[in-house]
């Protein structure tokens, strides 16, 4: 639960053992509003001792209790906690804004999409199972789905409601213990879940822990620990990278959720009216803190210019401002280093292309306490500049022009990444050819940014190892057992 100061800023405390508690260390994060510098509560500091008695609560709890066993009682508890965020959406989704700075109209989207995603995977908790098959005369194999153990679900700050429970449900729904860390940017969204999992009965005590703190010290311990069977990691890919040496103790399972540079390709025969907007906002959308962001777009030279000049309107006509009111499109970046980062990507964008609009920080009265930045587009780069090679992480569009299909699928492959992908172009014939093609773990036709729970998400090359969503995301918590029977 919270605590209440005299500034009235909540001071959110770890849940561990199915119960509220203060770090050993006493010290705190606090929390900022990204577009007004406000505080808006702080959290746990948490050290080494707090995650490693949070390891051993929910090892504990998972040999104890049904859970690992108990398929329907996951199921209750699962729907339970998705009752209980719709019941709150409205309050989670101010929280979201105010600490993360994304706008109230995508906070209310990433509640609802953390919301049915935990339906899915409260259904997908009664599936669970495996097959059985003759091998030989009196011969029998039969394969079952077993939860791993106890898994270390380590996120990130750009989407922290969802991208927690996008791991969280589906690794409770296959029966495993669960110790949460979320960045240290954004506790208070990732606690305020928690508040709700403690008033749901259906969940076993101890079975779910969240311990906040700083990923170099607590992430890394439990990278390291030998109690933890399995890390799922979402963040970046230097990070990711740390973290598969660090989990080489005990060779334990990995599911990694990464960087990405995107790209749309536009063909000459692409649906303009419909391909801009979504481009668009393929962008711009959280101020570009996404890691699916549409951050680099590839048009055949025919429309290059046409392409280019409706985007910089939109890009223009976007209204930037605190995430808090209605009418914003697009609020602040996180904080005051990402904004440094992504004014350095547009000095090396303006010294490899032409910076098109934006390129600078915002400044004025609305702006000035918070870390606004204009929405930019970097037009005539090469394919090696580093503005299209390097994952910027903000409203930065890195435009490029091909001629003929064998270039776009080279352009769109050229770099480590292998995240998402959007083809717009009328010929269904050149857009399957194209997705095939395309090295990525998601490809859009004609549209971008549709993701469901039941469809699989995740990268090739450096975005990532595994899945997540979907059958195959709900695998990726399971043990698979052969147990050979013969009479
Ligand atoms: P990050 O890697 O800095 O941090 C992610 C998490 O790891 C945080 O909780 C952080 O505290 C922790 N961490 C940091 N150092 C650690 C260490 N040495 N050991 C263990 N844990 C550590 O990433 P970020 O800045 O929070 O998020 C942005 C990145 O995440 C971008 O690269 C983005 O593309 C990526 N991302 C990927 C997906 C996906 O689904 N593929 C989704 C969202 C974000």
């Amino acid at each position: 639960m919270t605590i209440v100061t005299k500034l009235q800023v909540p001071v959110y405390r770890n849940y561990i053992g199915g119960q509220w508690v203060d770090s050993s260390s006493k010290e705190q994060l606090e929390s900022r509003n990204p577009a007004t510098g406000e505080f808006i509560s702080y959290a746990q500091k948490s050290t080494v001792q707090d995650v490693e008695a949070a390891i051993d609560s929910v090892y504990d709890a998972f040999q104890q209790s049904d859970w690992g066993y108990n398929p329907k009682r996951r199921y209750e508890a699962l729907l339970g906690l998705a009752h209980k965020m719709e019941e709150n959406l409205e309050h989670l989704a101010r929280v979201l804004t105010m600490e993360q700075g994304k706008t109230i109209r995508e906070s209310r989207m990433e509640i609802a999409g953390s919301i049915d995603t935990l339906k899915y995977f409260a259904g997908a908790a009664r599936t669970v199972f495996g097959r059985s098959m003759q091998l030989e005369p009196n011969n029998f194999g039969i394969i079952v789905k077993e939860p791993i153990g106890v898994v270390g679900i380590i996120s990130p700050w750009n989407w922290p409601a969802l991208l927690m429970v996008r791991e969280l449900a589906p690794a409770l729904a296959a029966g495993n213990g669960v110790i949460v860390k979320p960045a240290s940017l954004t506790p208070a969204i990732s606690v305020e879940i928690f508040k709700l999992i403690a008033a749901v009965p259906e969940f076993a005590k101890g079975i779910v822990s969240i311990v906040t703190g700083p990923g170099r010290s607590i992430g890394a311990a439990m990278g390291k620990s030998k109690k933890i069977d399995m890390i799922s990691f979402t963040g970046d890919t230097s990070t990711g990278k740390s973290i598969i040496e660090l989990s080489t103790s005990n060779i334990k399972k990995l599911a990694l959720e990464l960087g990405g540079k995107s790209p749309n390709v536009v063909f000459a025969d692409a649906n303009l009216d419909k391909a801009v907007p979504l481009i668009g906002r393929s962008i711009f959308i959280s101020a570009g803190q996404i890691c699916m962001a549409g951050s680099r777009v590839l048009v055949h030279e025919s429309i290059k210019d046409e392409v280019v000049s409706r985007l910089k309107a939109y890009a223009e006509h976007l209204n930037v401002g605190n995430g808090i009111h209605e009418t914003s499109d697009m609020g602040p970046v996180i904080s005051q280093s990402q904004l440094d980062l992504i004014s350095e990507y547009c000095e090396i964008g303006r010294k490899e292309g032409t910076i098109i609009t934006g390129g600078y920080r915002l400044t004025g009265e609305e702006f000035d306490k918070g870390f606004f930045f204009a929405p930019t587009i970097i037009d005539h780069l090469a394919a090696n500049c580093r503005v299209v090679q390097e994952e910027i992480f903000g409203p930065v569009l890195a435009v490029q022009t091909f001629a003929n299909d064998e270039e776009a699928i080279a352009l769109a492959n050229g770099t480590d990444f292998g995240l998402s992908a959007g083809v717009w172009t009328a010929d269904l014939n050149r857009a399957m050819r194209m997705s095939k093609e395309i090295k990525a773990g998601t490809v859009w036709i004609n549209t971008y940014n549709k993701n469901f729970p039941e469809a699989e998400f995740g990268g090739y090359k450096q975005s990532g190892l595994g899945r997540t969503r979907g059958v195959d995301g709900l695998m990726e918590y399971c043990e698979t057992k052969h147990i050979h029977l013969e009479l």
